[in-house]
């Protein structure tokens, strides 16, 4: 048991007004609403995307549009419940047009993600695509290490295709939902899910 586990939703409600007023960035300039992260302290995952699209950017919530009906979807079918996962981004404001997030943008952003994750002290972190890749590994190639679980620094990674990719490639749904499943094994090994 860690100390960290104990530390009340509080602090992650902290983290998500800090985010909230945050205007480390240009990002700060064009978004409607920061999109701090859902989910629970006590996760034992944490999916990692690259950054709040137009609906997420109207609600203020993470993968609340097409990518997000995808992910849900192949949470559902795999076993994993979304109220027992939380999921956030490596930029908390939506770039204008849903560029890829630039590296002044993403180093703004990166303590609020690293504080996220040491509160939350999940059992395995889930990177949704090459932003979230690239930003937290250093890693290139999602098509080569996808479904792989990586350890460094004493944390566990699941390595996927983001689930935006599956919207014109419906074979890709079946990926994701293959990686899921080893994700899920990961935590059923774990004895989160019971
Ligand atoms: N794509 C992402 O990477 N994150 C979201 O929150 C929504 C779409």
């Amino acid at each position: 048991m860690t100390t960290t586990r104990n530390v009340s939703n509080n602090s992650l409600e902290k983290i998500a007004s800090e985010i909230i007023g945050c205007q480390l960035c240009k990002l700060s300039g064009s978004r409607k609403n920061a999109v701090p992260g859902d989910g629970q302290t006590s996760a034992k995952v944490i999916f990692i995307g690259e950054a709040p699209g137009k609906n997420e950017d109207e609600k203020g919530k993470p993968f609340v549009g097409i990518a997000g009906r995808i992910l849900d979807e192949a949470l559902q079918k795999v076993g994993i419940e979304k109220s027992q996962v939380f999921i956030t981004n490596i930029v908390k404001c939506r770039p204008p047009g849903n560029r890829v997030p630039e590296d002044d943008e993403r180093a703004a952003c990166r303590p609020y993600l690293d504080k996220q994750i040491s509160l939350i002290a999940p059992r395995i972190i889930c990177l949704l695509g090459a932003t979230a890749y690239s930003a937290i590994l250093g890693g290139k190639s999602i098509i080569k290490n996808r479904g792989k679980i990586i350890k460094r620094s004493g944390q566990k990674y699941l390595i996927t295709i983001h689930p935006a990719a599956a919207i014109y490639n419906r074979n890709l749904l079946r990926v994701l939902e293959d990686d899921l499943s080893i994700l899920y094994k990961e935590i059923r090994k774990n004895r989160k899910f019971g």
